[in-house]
């Protein structure tokens, strides 16, 4: 089973309409991370990869999957597959991981193989640096496998996502530092 914090369709996560999987659980506590409340591993909704897969096929109009957290790498069987019924389905997967690709072996490794951009490395707060594009601390990497695609992560800027309804505003990113 998957434990899911939230997921959200969203246009700031990676290139594209993507849909956002939060996932529950991380176990490597970095100092100051906006994300603690993501830590217990309980804190979610479980889902079976084949469940979770459908919620994603119910969204229209998507280029793909993020993985985000939490830490995704620390529930590896279940996301294994996943990733590749979003594979089959020609969607493509962005993976946000708090780990450094060099620490990552067997199923974490097949599953950072499968992305097409990766975010990785731990949140340190002293190099912490709100003007980066989907990093939140200068030593953290994002990596792109597809060519195609590296004019669209070199404007380096942080984003903000605003939805209004009638009865609410909801943000998605990091909006204190701009209000
Ligand atoms: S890896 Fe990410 S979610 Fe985990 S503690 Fe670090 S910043 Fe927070």
């Amino acid at each position: 089973m998957l434990t899911v914090y939230a997921i959200e369709k969203s246009e700031i996560y990676g290139h594209g309409k993507r849909v956002v999987i939060w996932f529950s659980g991380c176990s490597l506590h970095c100092k100051g991370c906006i994300n603690s409340h993501l830590w217990d591993k309980n804190n979610g909704q479980l889902y079976t990869a084949k469940q979770l897969f459908a919620k994603i096929k119910s969204y229209n109009d998507i280029c793909g999957v993020t993985f985000i957290g939490g830490e995704p790498l620390e529930q590896e069987k279940d996301l294994l597959d996943l990733s590749n019924y979003i594979c089959e389905a020609r969607l493509d997967i962005v993976l946000f991981t708090g780990y450094e690709l060099s620490e990552l072996q067997g199923i974490q490794k097949e599953i950072a193989d499968k992305a097409v951009v990766i975010i990785c490395g731990r949140y340190v707060e002293e190099l912490r640096n709100t003007l980066l594009l989907l990093r939140g601390s200068s030593n953290q990497k994002l990596l792109i496998k597809d060519n195609a695609l590296k004019e669209f992560y070199a404007n380096e800027c942080r984003q903000v996502e605003v939805e209004i309804t009638e009865d609410s505003v909801k943000y998605l990113g990091f909006p204190e530092d701009f209000i």
